[in-house]
């Protein structure tokens, strides 16, 4: 068999490596904390699988339109309205299986050799794996911990050249729980004003799950750039719905055709029940995902606390998602040893900064979608671990 060369520059999660491992330990018999993975520990609420299954009995067991439902894209053109602010016309959304799936359509458009792409770093390791697909040059984006993981605008615009095609934002971030802060958007946007080449994709899969009061500050809502701004957003995170794969992208006028056309290409429609179950999550009560994010705005404020606490640990207040990212430096161990040591040792799996790119070095993701039972009893254990190694 001769495979395409480009299979060689296909990254990974390895996230799901850890959770592969964290499996085969269980199996054995090990008590493993898993504070590797990045999805809910809740189940998704009952309306919604109800609507799935009464969508099937109902007979909805076709193919759908490529491009999703109108009542379903309708439905998110009105929460978009809702939580953003912003009029979407329901024509501009395109339903696909996951946020992952808007992400890979907006770098196939853009990325080919010759084309240089920003992504955020320590980021979702999905982008620079696909933009090195395409063969377009993965351009880093440096998140700072001292400015909370957010970007500085002025040091992304710095970055942009004529070759630039693309620049990904994603906030609130994965794995830095890092919110980028409005004004760093506004000094963002307006310096794009200089450089009309360059699309954006605003990864906003958790826009929902922001803290201390603040409110989500999306790019959606600068009309400046709506002509070239992709915006990605789903169920996944939001409803506890990573497994049954879907989510939106809104594309802007001259794209959306060529979104559709991608999804006829690969995976035709999400499927149809699916789609119904996402109406009703989107329409129907929000008590469930409500509680979700209260339960997750306790276990972070205590996660802060005790990484804080923990010798060679240092973490700066994560601002949204579920997740926390500890510099782990002052343990004078590199960050995918401190991880393996962790996981085999103490049987808690955190995923190590490295995964998420170079600038991930001297940090640990740990995702707090765990019981707080749980998130306690596995920052004892490395803390036991810390102290006697
Ligand atoms: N974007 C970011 C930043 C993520 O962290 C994830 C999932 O972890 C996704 C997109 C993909 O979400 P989905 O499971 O809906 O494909």
């Amino acid at each position: 068999m001769q495979l395409a060369a480009s299979l060689d520059r296909l990254g990974t999660e390895s996230a799901f490596e850890v959770l592969a491992r964290a499996q085969a330990l269980m199996a054995k018999g090990q008590d493993v904390i898993n504070l590797g993975i990045g999805q809910p520990d809740f189940p998704t609420p009952e309306h919604v699988v109800e609507a799935a299954a009464k969508a099937l009995r109902d007979g909805h067991h076709g193919y759908t339109p490529a491009n999703g439902i109108r009542p379903l894209r309708e439905a998110v053109a009105r929460d978009v309205h809702a939580h953003r602010g912003v009029e979407v016309d329901p024509d501009a959304v395109v339903i696909v299986p996951g946020g992952k799936v808007t992400m890979a359509f907006a770098i196939m458009m853009f990325g080919e050799p010759g084309a240089e792409i920003l992504y955020p770093d320590p980021g979702f390791p999905i982008y620079r794996s696909l933009i090195e697909y395409t063969g377009a040059k993965a351009v880093p984006i440096r998140l700072p911990e001292a400015s909370g993981f957010s970007f500085v605008a002025e040091e992304v615009l710095a970055q942009i050249t004529p070759q630039t095609r693309l620049l990904i934002v994603n906030s609130p971030a994965n794995p830095t729980g890092g919110v980028v802060p409005q004004r760093e958007l506004d000094i963002l946007v307006d310096g794009l004003r200089r450089h009309p080449q360059v699309a954006v994709l605003s990864d906003e899969i958790y826009a929902r799950m922001v803290y201390d009061g603040e409110r989500h500050a999306s790019l959606l809502a600068y009309p400046e750039i709506r002509d070239r701004l992709i915006l990605l957003d789903g169920w996944s995170k939001t409803y506890a719905m990573t497994g049954w794969r879907i989510g939106y992208g809104i594309w802007p006028k001259a794209l959306v055709d060529h979104a559709t056309r991608l999804a006829i290409n690969t995976h035709s429609c999400v499927n149809a029940a699916t789609q119904y179950a996402a109406i009703a999550a989107l329409d129907g009560p929000q008590t469930a995902a409500g509680n979700m994010m209260v339960a997750f705005d306790r276990r972070r404020l205590r996660v802060l606390d005790l990484l804080n606490d923990l010798p060679g640990f240092r973490c700066v207040r994560p601002k949204g998602a579920f997740y926390a990212f500890p510099n782990i430096e002052g343990t004078g161990l590199p960050a995918r040893e401190l991880q393996d040591r962790l996981l085999a040792e103490t049987g808690v799996a955190l995923i190590a900064g490295t995964s998420f790119g170079i600038h991930g070095e001297g940090f640990i993701r740990v995702s707090y979608a765990a019981s707080m039972e749980r998130i306690e009893e596995a920052i004892a254990r490395i803390r036991t671990w810390l102290e006697t190694r």
